[in-house]
């Protein structure tokens, strides 16, 4: 099958930018980012930015959808969580490489719209809740990799405990949207190691759920 040439510019992009896990790119290649934005923005699909899904919620620009996505070095044998559905659009990335994949999401709105693209795209090793994400998911923990696509102020502990030994999670780490960086923790016998992936921008983590 002959690349669409807009896909093919979006994939290039992601290369140049670091994206080199060529399954992190099939899966991208094959998702059709249209669905999950709304009305204006359904066309602009292969803008490398962040656009907008209402709720003031963003979906994540597809450059550090596949750079969070390459530093969680997940496999099928992995139970992952995520916290902040928004869209579906990482989720619909992350499901495929995964075992079962485990969403939370505060919007009911937002997950309820999320649910329905997924089942439509036939992922069917996804959970999905609406719920605060700073509690995590304790009854299906531990997981092996946790994806936090909100910005906190530090590696939230409550998540970090529901980590495998030998876990990943990834974690936009800052409360000042012009200063956050984007972290890789490791869950080690005795504590955790850390390494700083660079800079990045994402909506704040917000404790709570939205009624509705
Ligand atoms: N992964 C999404 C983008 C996430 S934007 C996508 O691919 O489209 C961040 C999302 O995190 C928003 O939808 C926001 O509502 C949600 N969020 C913020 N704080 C949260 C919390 N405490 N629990 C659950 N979701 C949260």
């Amino acid at each position: 099958m002959n690349l669409d040439p807009r896909m093919g510019r979006l994939i290039l992009e992601l290369r140049q930018g670091g994206v080199t896990d060529a399954r992190v790119l099939g899966v991208i290649e094959k998702l059709p980012r249209s669905i999950f934005l709304a009305g204006p923005f359904k066309d602009r699909w292969d803008e490398n930015l962040a656009l907008p899904i209402g709720y003031h919620q963003t979906v994540s620009q597809p450059l550090i959808v596949g750079l969070m996505t390459q530093a969680l070095e997940v496999s099928d044998r992995h139970k992952v969580l995520e916290i902040g559905t928004g869209s579906g659009y990482q989720a619909a990335v992350l499901a495929p490489l995964c075992r079962r994949l485990y969403t939370i999401e505060r919007h009911p709105a937002l997950l309820r719209e999320a649910e329905e693209r997924l089942r439509e795209l036939k992922l069917t090793n996804i959970t999905a809740v609406c719920g605060d994400g700073a509690a995590g998911w304790p009854e299906q923990a531990p997981f092996e990799r946790i994806l936090v696509a909100a910005a906190a102020p530090d590696v939230p502990p409550v998540l970090f405990e529901q980590l495998a030994i030998g876990g990943i999670m990834i974690v936009p780490i800052g409360l000042d949207e012009n200063d956050q960086r984007l972290t890789k923790v490791v869950r080690t016998e005795d504590g955790a190691e850390t390494e700083d992936l660079g800079p990045t921008r994402f909506v704040p983590f917000v404790d709570g759920v939205v009624a509705g």
